[in-house]
């Protein structure tokens, strides 16, 4: 690697539009080399008009017959109508605001040549606002006669003067990459060196296939993602080395206490519940910590899973842990746990922040005391004041929700390392699972437990509402119960919490004689659980929530949700909210309902929810839809945002990137070797969030 150059000093540059592209990261030239398009136009070949169709971006060359919209007063039509015609057809160029200079640009007769998006207007081709391609250009290899780059917007950067930058930074810069993985990786991964990758992305060479570059798929283009890829699972790599060699207490399983839970068991196991439960137990049974990942769907059974573990744990006379991301959930967890251990001298002890000040001291000292054997809390138990006297056992439920730092916090609560459980019910797609939990061993429950009829879900708008209500008003004189979910808008929880206040107001007044109940995330601990209570014994029939019900709670007699603006909510967030009906016997219905302008779309992608209860496939149609930045826990998950890699489109790369890294770390863990100093040096770079192949700048936009 050189020494960087400042971009300011780039032809063509200067101190104002330094400063434009500093805004969006770019200082160095080396910053602009992996400011990568996002896009690519084939100008290579001039298009007869008569071979255009919509939607595609291509140059078209002509005279121009006329030229419209000039000279006209400010009251009348501002729009720039230029025809063009070359033998086979006519296209209508327009811009619909525009400097008085343009025109200048057009003389009737003349021959001109435009590029744009193609569209078609009463069966007549346009363009607006296309790129004018000037007769000396023809022989300009930046803008024409090749594959063009198409970048993210810079602003105040016009897409021509960012394209040109980019070939000379380009022509300049690129050749003095210096490649790091050595050639038969290269090789096998069936990649160029990154020098000849990086020119190519940017100017892709003339024999180059358009298409794949636009898909990602180009090799030069999987050089980079490669980069990235193995950057990441060399990390995750380490991890999984780094707690094989710790040291955890061993909780072997006997007959006795197998037979004990076994007695307990309210219902028989699933064979999926059966099967994580016997890969748990040979776990906690090694002298090396668990770090194992609980999959499964809604309502697929967890809990029951993480009580055995948790009474296996009892039976060594050492504490577990339990940490849920609500009060409402740990307090559900707690009366469970307690049912099921009834008649045992386990202590079940509920950490709670609803207790006054001097009960929780009280349930603090005892933790510490190890008067509690099975502690279940929110994040209250990862707080400073919290002390365990043996803690062996640590379950986190719904994981998702809480960040790496709080899954360490948890682990540092032990004196040796925990065995460790963390259950989620976001079911996460393999390959993303592979990255975010690389370091976990997984686990999946994917079976429901026998007599769940499916949920009835129906993506409605407002027109439907009379309907819906109707469904309520039956469902709750059945004796059944309803659920009606507002998304809540983090930048203002006001707005947000005002809107849930008037909707329990209406629905009071639509339902009279039905006890409506609100749930918000401004509540105290104390009002929510009052308000959950009454909710499952009945004395509420109707509860107007945010998504503080999204996770974990178990009220069987729900039968009817209504989810609006369902259309700001992610599909597996859906999923997740759906899942609180369903749990009964009784058939149960969500209603997504959809309102204003983005109707159509809307209902097109809810419609995913209407066809499948299949979580793993909601999630991967999410991924696809949002891309993983979207993903419940990736933000925070300590993983260095993905600048061009993406894990669904790059599964097999990452595949490939996760056994070289296996095998070099096995082989070379130290990259001593002459052949792997590039790597090495590759690595640290990253990890000091340098220049070269790190995710400096970000193409994505
Ligand atoms: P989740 O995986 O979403 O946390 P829970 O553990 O809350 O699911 O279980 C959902 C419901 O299913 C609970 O009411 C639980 O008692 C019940 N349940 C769990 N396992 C079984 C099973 N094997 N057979 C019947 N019901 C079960
Ligand atoms: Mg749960």
């Amino acid at each position: 690697m050189t020494a960087p150059h400042p971009i300011q000093y780039v032809k063509g540059v200067g101190p104002r539009l330094a400063g434009k592209l500093a805004s969006r990261g770019i200082r160095t030239a080396q910053d602009a080399l992996y400011f990568f398009p996002k896009g690519y136009e084939d100008r290579r070949r001039v298009v007869p008009i008569r071979e255009l169709s919509a939607g595609m971006t291509v140059p078209v060359q002509g005279k121009i017959l006329s030229v419209q919209g000039a000279g006209r007063g400010f009251r009348g039509p501002r729009v720039l109508e230029v025809v063009i015609a070359d033998g086979t057809g006519r296209i209508v160029a327009k811009w619909f605001r525009f400097h008085p200079s343009l025109l200048e640009r057009f003389r009737v007769g003349e021959t001109v040549t435009v590029c744009g998006a193609v569209r078609l207007f009463r069966f007549m081709p346009e363009m607006h606002h296309p790129e004018i391609l000037s007769a000396e250009e023809s022989s300009d290899p930046v803008h024409y006669g090749r594959v063009v780059p198409v970048y993210p917007e810079v602003e105040g950067v016009p897409p021509r003067i960012l394209r040109k930058i980019q070939w000379e930074v380009v022509q300049r810069h690129a050749s003095q990459e210096v490649e790091c993985f050595p050639s038969g990786i290269l090789a096998r991964v069936g990649i160029p060196p990154l020098q000849e990758s990086l020119a190519s992305i940017h100017f892709p060479r003339d024999d180059a296939d358009a298409e794949r570059f636009r898909e990602f798929s180009s090799p030069q283009q999987r050089r980079l993602i490669f980069g990235e890829l193995f950057a990441l699972q060399w990390a995750l790599a380490l991890r999984r080395a780094g707690t094989e060699r710790e040291e955890a207490i061993p909780l072997p399983w006997d007959r006795e206490i197998v037979d004990e839970i076994k007695r307990r068991l309210p219902f028989d196991l699933t064979g999926a519940q059966r099967r994580v439960v016997n890969e748990i137990l040979k776990d906690l049974g090694k002298p090396h910590p668990m770090h194992r990942l609980l999959q499964g769907d809604v309502g697929s059974g967890k809990t029951i899973v993480a009580w055995i573990a948790a009474m296996v744990a009892w039976r060594h006379g050492v504490q577990a842990a339990v940490m849920a991301p609500t009060e409402i959930l740990a307090e559900q967890h707690y009366r469970r746990f307690l049912e099921q251990s009834a008649g045992l001298p386990v202590r079940v002890t509920l950490l709670s922040a609803a207790l006054p000040p001097k009960e929780r001291e009280a349930v603090r000292r005892r933790i510490r005391d190890g008067e509690a054997d099975i502690v279940v809390g929110t994040h209250a138990l990862i707080q400073e004041s919290v002390a365990f006297r043996n803690l062996a056992l640590g379950v986190i439920d719904e994981q998702h929700r809480f960040g790496v730092l709080q899954r360490a916090s948890l682990c540092r609560k032990g004196r040796i390392s925990l065995h460790l459980l963390v259950m989620t019910a976001t079911p996460i797609p393999r390959t993303l699972a592979i990255t975010l939990y690389g370091d976990l061993d997984v686990s999946v429950i994917d079976e429901m437990p026998r007599g769940r009829i499916p949920v009835r879900t129906k993506v409605v708008t407002e027109d439907d509402r009379r309907k819906v209500f109707e469904e309520i008003r039956k469902e709750i004189a059945r004796g059944g119960r309803a659920y009606v979910v507002l998304p809540l808008v983090e930048e203002s929880e006001k707005i947000a919490l005002r809107d849930a206040t008037r909707t329990a107001e209406r629905l009071r007044e639509a339902f009279p004689g039905v006890g409506v109940g609100l749930l918000h995330g401004r509540m105290k601990a104390t009002e929510k659980e009052e308000t959950m209570g009454r909710f499952k014994n009945g004395d509420l029939q109707l509860l107007v929530s945010t998504t503080v019900v999204e996770v974990g709670v178990d009220v069987p007699e729900a039968t009817v949700m209504v989810v609006e603006h369902a259309e700001r909510f992610g599909l597996s967030q859906l999923h997740q909210l759906r899942g609180r009906v369903g749990r009964g016997t009784r058939p149960s219905t969500c209603f997504l309902m959809t309102g204003g302008e983005q109707g159509e779309e809307a209902a097109a992608r809810l419609s995913v929810m209407e066809r499948t209860a299949d979580g793993f496939r909601i999630a991967e149609e999410d991924l696809r839809i949002r891309g993983p930045g979207d993903f419940a826990g990736v933000r925070q998950s300590g993983i260095p945002d993905l600048v061009f890699a993406d894990l669904v489109r790059d599964a097999s790369i990452l595949h490939q990137a996760k056994e070289i890294a296996a095998e070099l770390q096995r082989e070379d863990p130290s990259l001593s070797a002459p052949d792997h100093a590039g790597i090495r040096r590759f690595l640290a770079m990253r990890d000091t969030a340098g220049g070269g192949e790190s995710p400096a700048p970000s193409s994505r936009d």
